[in-house]
């Protein structure tokens, strides 16, 4: 489903360089989900932004169900990219919008018909379980809320992967539980492959199956997270 290939990303500021991936490969397989772990720094972030072309790499190749990202054009490209909703460790959602209209954005750019709209952001809303939510506004709710709401809206164009940048990060154990349920739940009955990137080595093990452990911009460890990490 996804598949990096030779992956060098270089990132220039003014005098000074940074080889943010050196050479980085990996698989990520239809139904997996993915975790790529490692410190501050080591160019998580980097790798999972090359997957959505939010950033190009340097050199090599990025191929996203099965076409190469730098040989689309850019009408290509805009559809490719619906496949792949994303997620964020401080969920990103529009404060002046209600939860509604956040998780209806990505539809309302497609320009889907009104009742289009109503229907699957009352489905969405449903199956986050946030029904009772639709007319608040994002700081009337908790973190784990605002997450779901991040989620509904990743969902929204039926992405066939789901990319999750320290999703959960910035909340509480209790409240991480829940979100990384919501995953599984994602990942099983809508066959969504799921990229995670962390830096909790108990996020991994709770929902991934594979794992790549990242350093300075190199993976130095990849496969199952049985093999990886040993039995949790
Ligand atoms: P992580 O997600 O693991 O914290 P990042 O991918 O954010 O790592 O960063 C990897 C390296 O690339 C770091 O040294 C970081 O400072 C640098 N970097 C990331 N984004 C940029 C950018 N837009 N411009 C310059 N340097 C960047
Ligand atoms: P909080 O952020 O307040 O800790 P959660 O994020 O755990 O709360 O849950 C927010 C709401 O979603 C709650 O009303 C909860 O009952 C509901 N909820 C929790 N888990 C699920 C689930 N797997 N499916 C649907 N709704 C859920």
């Amino acid at each position: 489903m996804i598949s990096l290939e030779n992956i060098i990303k270089k990132y220039h500021r003014k005098d000074t360089e940074t080889v943010a991936l050196k050479d980085v490969n990996l698989q990520v397989e239809q139904g997996d989900i993915f975790g790529v772990i490692g410190y501050s720094g080591a160019g998580k972030s980097t790798l999972v932004r090359l997957v959505n072309y939010l950033e190009r790499p340097t050199s090599g190749t990025v191929i996203v169900d099965g076409q190469n990202l730098a040989k689309l054009t850019p009408h290509q490209l805009r559809r490719m990219k619906k496949q792949i909703g994303m997620i964020f460790q401080h969920f990103n959602l529009l404060e002046s919008k209600t939860i509604f209209q956040n998780v209806a954005m990505p539809l309302i750019l497609e320009k889907k018909s009104k009742h289009e709209i109503q229907t699957r952001v009352t489905e969405l809303l449903q199956f986050v379980g946030l029904e009772d939510k639709a007319k608040n506004y994002p700081n009337e709710l908790s973190g784990g809320q605002k997450q779901r709401v991040g989620i509904a809206r990743a969902l929204a164009s039926n992405p066939k992967i789901l990319l999750c940048d320290e999703a959960t990060s910035a909340l509480d154990p209790q409240t991480t539980q829940s979100i990384l349920q919501l995953l599984k739940r994602i990942n099983k009955e809508y066959n969504i492959t799921i990229m995670l990137i962390t830096h909790e080595m108990s996020v991994i093990q709770q929902v991934c199956n594979k794992v790549a452990v990242m350093e300075e911009g190199e993976i130095i460890e990849i496969g199952s997270v049985i093999d990886v990490f040993g039995k949790p």
